[in-house]
């Protein structure tokens, strides 16, 4: 189940929130302790449990359990109490004043433990010790500093005896505010709108449902996540969702901000996940973690794509047959073979590139910033390599900027000079954000050909979305969501 917190202020912007949250909200929690006034709280209290539609908690949380409660400690059990006597469905009483409270069989109670700083290692023991007060629900939240964090909180909920709801906060914890559902947990907390969360890390109730269609998600779900750190502004959940959606699949695709690499490909092993898309700054330093290795992500030495083939962890690169895809396509006789080519960057994603074109035959030329990169990066490939400086007289049949030089939010800058760019040279930018960089809409008014990163980008996710699934995605569907996604941000 969803439960949309109201945070508002006041009585009346409580009734319209509300009412706004019915949609996607299977339980509405009301947050006495954001009303600041006793006898408010009180009043919007006896209001929202009259014109309820759903089904209702009501929290007044006081500040040692990260709420706004300011009171005495008297004044907030008795709220609490008359919720109780007013007949609420659901009464949510910290772990430490159940002993204060009476209770009634019209309301179920939820014994809740709050921990802000960190996931217990004796998380079990805290459960147990809220077993003892017979809740009717126990609620165990906690702060994840790891994503490993997460595996703790499902295991419990996989092996909870009462009706649990159990999650971590912070954007370590995100996946499993998503993922609570698969093993098992009561419901989840989602915002009505962003910043109106009432706790770190909650996602919007739009965002669950219409991103992650959590109303869907079950035991059997499979999941699959991006790894890398940032995550949150990927707009691979997106387009892999809806796909899964369209394709009839019981899936569900999760951002993962992944800090220690080792440790995450150990715990995440146990919860059987079935596909991973590896970003930076992961995609070298996982390769040694994996069972095996597809011969042309072995070669370029990164990857971007991990197939879990019964156990057995494979990766995959499919960011260089996407990139040599998007430029057959902007290439009008879609042959590059023997053409002259200038690659700018020397990092992974110029790797990935510079490999797939020395199999098709092309003439490279590495520009990078370190010139001790470009050297190693030539020599593997067993192509030349130039100073970046020396961009502004390069002579090649197509020019692709690797670095994030234009990338939004610096999205005046380019990494080649105007009047270098000539008639009838083909420039791809691996960029997608914006779509059209200033290398781009340079280019177009020099006459040459474009292709943007945003092809190269679907192209790669069409591909991962084919190693784990065996079934072609529309591609259609996916650039639409990238562009949906890209307008928002
Ligand atoms: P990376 O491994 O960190 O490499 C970054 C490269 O850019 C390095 O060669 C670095 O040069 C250079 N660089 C960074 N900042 C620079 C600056 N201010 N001036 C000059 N050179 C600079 O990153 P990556 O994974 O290769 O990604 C590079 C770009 O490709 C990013 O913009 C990313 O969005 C894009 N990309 C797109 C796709 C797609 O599907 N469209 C996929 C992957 C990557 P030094 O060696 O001198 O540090």
């Amino acid at each position: 189940m969803i439960c949309v917190p109201i945070t508002a202020r006041r009585t009346e912007a409580v009734i319209h929130e509300m009412s706004l949250a019915v949609k996607h909200a299977d339980i509405i929690e009301l947050r006495l302790d954001f009303i600041s006034e006793m006898h408010e709280a009180r009043t919007c209290m006896e209001r929202a449990l009259k014109c309820r539609t759903k089904s209702i908690i009501v929290t007044n949380r006081p500040i040692r359990e990260g709420g706004n409660f300011s009171g005495s400690e008297q004044d907030r059990i008795k709220l609490l109490q008359e919720a109780i006597d007013l007949g609420a469905d659901y009464v949510d009483v910290e772990h430490d004043s159940i002993k204060h409270i009476s209770r009634q069989d019209s309301t179920k109670i939820i014994v809740s433990y709050h921990n802000f700083k960190d996931t217990p290692r004796n998380i079990n023991k805290i459960y147990d010790e809220i077993c003892q007060c017979k809740p009717d629900i126990v609620k165990i939240v906690t702060y994840a500093h790891d994503i490993t964090d997460n595996i703790r909180i499902f295991k419990l909920l996989q092996t909870a005896p009462l009706p649990t709801i159990s999650f971590c906060m912070g954007d370590c914890g995100h996946i499993s505010r998503i993922l609570t559902r698969k093993f098992g947990g009561f419901l989840t907390f989602a915002s009505l709108d962003k910043g109106k969360e009432s706790a770190p890390g909650q996602l919007t109730v739009n965002d669950l449902v219409n991103t992650y269609h959590f109303k869907k998600i079950n035991k059997e779900t499979s999941v699959y996540g991006i790894v890398g750190n940032p995550v949150s502004h990927s707009m691979s959940p997106a387009i892999h969702n809806c796909s899964f959606l369209e394709k009839g699949l019981n899936s569900v695709y999760v951002p993962m901000k992944v800090l220690d690499i080792v440790s995450f490909v150990r715990e995440f092993r146990k919860i059987n996940i079935q596909g991973l898309s590896i970003t930076i700054p992961h995609k070298e330093t996982i390769v040694p973690l994996l069972d095996d290795i597809d011969t042309t992500a072995r070669k370029i030495g990164a990857i971007n794509t991990v197939v879990n083939q019964n156990g057995i962890f494979k990766g995959f690169n499919t960011d260089c047959v996407a990139a040599v895809q998007g430029l057959e396509n902007g290439m009008n006789n879609n042959e590059i073979s023997s053409h002259t080519v200038a690659i700018i960057g020397a990092g992974g994603a110029a790797r990935a590139i510079a490999f797939g074109l020395k199999d098709k035959g092309c003439d490279i030329t590495i520009y990078n910033r370190n010139v001790e990169h470009a050297i190693k990066l030539s020599h593997e490939i067993g192509c030349k390599y130039k100073r970046l400086e020396e961009i502004c007289q390069v002579d090649t049949d197509i020019l692709i900027n690797c670095t994030p030089i234009g990338m939004f939010p610096e999205v005046e800058v380019s990494p080649v000079p105007k009047e270098a760019l000539r008639k009838g040279m083909v420039v791809f930018d691996s960029i997608y954000n914006p779509i059209k960089t200033r290398l781009l809409l340079d280019a177009e008014a020099s006459g040459c050909h474009t292709v943007n990163g945003l092809t190269m980008f679907i192209n790669q996710a069409a591909e991962q979305f084919r190693l784990w699934t065996g079934i072609n995605p529309s591609v259609e569907l996916m650039r639409k969501a990238a562009l949906e996604k890209l307008s928002v941000e």
